[in-house]
């Protein structure tokens, strides 16, 4: 997850989900409302792609939560902040932290052979603000299907909360308490899967203005 965004081969939004609910399944965890991101960075991608967890120092890591590198020589590895790490081991793991290792998730499962970091790389050309590259689909900045932070955070959603059993949930309240995500990751997954209820609270909040 850092700043910078980069060119990938092009994935719809529906392609990215699936990716997520294969690696799901790769897991054995098709329908468990909370799966251990901590223990499957530390436990399971190692065996099951051959990604190593290494846990830095926050000073090490400028800023940045984690991020996957891919070094042909030492091969795919996901660093991550010790301070992360600690918030994952909580009773309660952090929603954010979790959000964030899905994301890596994505990455490692989707972009291998790529890293987040600037190393250069013939294959990887680097776009502006991540948050410019979400949103603009023009020139300079990368269109959401061919941008690698987008793609990875479609993944994450769709790890987090895959749509069969987001469609088990009575509101986006619900989705925050049942699968440990943030309010507004539950928000905005639940709004996709409901647009009528999206239309609703568009309804209420006309009515209010025209009062
Ligand atoms: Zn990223």
């Amino acid at each position: 997850m850092l700043l910078k965004d980069f060119w990938v081969p092009k994935k719809t939004k529906s392609m990215a989900e699936a990716e997520a609910l294969n690696f799901r399944a790769a897991l054995g965890e098709q329908d468990s409302f909370r799966p251990d991101a901590l223990g499957i960075a530390e436990c399971v991608l190692d065996a099951l792609i051959g990604c190593e967890l290494v846990v830095c120092d926050d000073s090490e890591m400028l800023g940045v939560e984690a991020y996957t590198q891919h070094i042909p020589a030492l091969g795919t590895r996901l660093f991550v902040k010790a301070s992360l790490v600690a918030r994952l081991q909580q009773e309660h793991p952090d929603p954010r932290a979790r959000f964030t290792l899905a994301h890596e998730f994505g990455h490692i499962v989707m972009h291998r052979g790529r890293s987040e970091t600037g190393i250069p790389s013939t294959q990887m050309r680097m776009a502006p603000a991540r948050g410019l590259a979400a949103a603009n689909q023009k020139s300079p900045y990368l269109p959401a299907e061919f941008s690698g932070e987008t793609q990875a955070n479609w993944f994450a959603s769709e790890f987090l909360m895959p749509k069969h059993l987001v469609r088990e949930c009575f509101s986006a309240e619900d989705v925050h308490k049942r699968f440990n995500v943030s309010r507004r990751a539950a928000e905005i997954k639940w709004a996709e899967l409901n647009p009528q209820d999206q239309n609703q609270d568009y309804f209420k909040e006309l009515r209010k203005i025209l009062k």
